[in-house]
Formats: structure tokens, sequence, C-alpha cells
């Protein structure tokens, strides 16, 4: 089966970065569209159903940057020292602007290489995607899932490109 969206676009660099020079996620359960939408960025993102007390372990056992639209949560994060961003509950492009800022300002990420997408993650299972043949084609390691550069990419861009331009505008995230 192949996906109806691409994993990359024509700016991808081609020596790519390692992924571990990058932030991990580890988003709530109301998180799970913004969590694939990290993917797409290449990041390493999981989503989990887990209550607050494991969430926060879980947090704090992997690295994974926590997050919640959930006040206390965030909160509890917070006094645990858990990294983590409070993002708004609804609308993906504020969302992803709200982990933009936050990821630049604590690690010292350039705010507009957050949006440079790579493609390294299966965004159904997190996996890592290794290309294929031409270069055109990705297969996912975890759950074979191919993905292709397609049309649909042009529409992703476009939902980046607005949230990199709210990042850029307003630079002030409620963080810990
Ligand atoms: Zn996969």
């Amino acid at each position: 089966m192949t996906t109806t969206f691409s994993v990359r676009s024509a700016g991808l660099r081609p020596e790519g970065r390692p992924s571990s020079e990058r932030p991990r996620f580890l988003a709530d359960s109301m998180h799970g569209k913004l969590a694939r939408w990290l993917r797409l960025l290449g990041y390493d993102a999981v989503y989990a159903k887990s209550d607050d007390d494991q969430l926060l372990l879980e947090a704090e056992a992997s690295g994974r940057v926590l997050v919640t639209s959930d006040v206390e949560l965030f909160r509890l994060a917070t006094r645990r020292s858990v990294r983590a961003v409070l993002v708004p509950l609804e609308g993906i492009e504020r969302q992803l602007a709200t982990v933009a800022q936050e990821v630049s300002r604590s690690l010292g990420l350039d705010l507009e290489q957050f949006f440079e997408p790579e493609a390294t993650r299966c965004s159904l299972c997190n996996g890592e995607l290794v290309g294929e043949g031409d270069g055109r084609h990705y297969v996912c390691i975890s759950c074979g899932q191919k993905y292709w550069e397609g049309s649909h990419w042009t529409r992703i861009e476009q939902t980046l490109k607005s949230a990199k331009r709210i990042a850029l505008n307003s630079r002030v995230a409620r963080t810990c």
C-alpha cells in the first residue's frame, strides 16, 4: 500500500542530519494529529493514552518533550523538571508554531530549521524510513508502509509554511 501524501520536499537537505540531534516528543492522548505532523517533519514523536502520572514518568525516563494542552499536567511537568510545551487545543498551525518556539528557545535550535522536513519518520507508526530505488520512494522499516513524493506534499507544505509564519511573528511561547 502506498500513502496518498509524500514525505519530502524539494528543499530536503541531501546530507540530512542524524535524528539524535533532534528533539523527541511525547504527545498526550489529545494530540495524535500533532504527533503525526511532527513525524512529517522527521521528528521522533509518539503519543500515549496513558494517565498523567504515566505520561510524566515516560517523559522523565525517555527525555522526550511532553506535548499537552492540559494546564495542570503542564504545571506538574514543570515542577518535576520535565521539559514540556503547552500547545493550543486546536489548530495544527498554531500548535506546530508553539512547539517550534519552545524547541528553538530551550534547545537553541534555529526556528526556521525546525520546519525543514526530513524524510526520516513514518507518520503512521513513527518507524524510520529508508529510501528505495529512485530516491523518490521510501519504505518504513517498522510497518512496511510505502511513501512517495506526490502532489499532496504541496498542501502539507502550505500548512508548514503558515505554521512557520506564525512562529516567526509571535515568539511568545508558554513553556517551562
Ligand atoms: Zn511505519
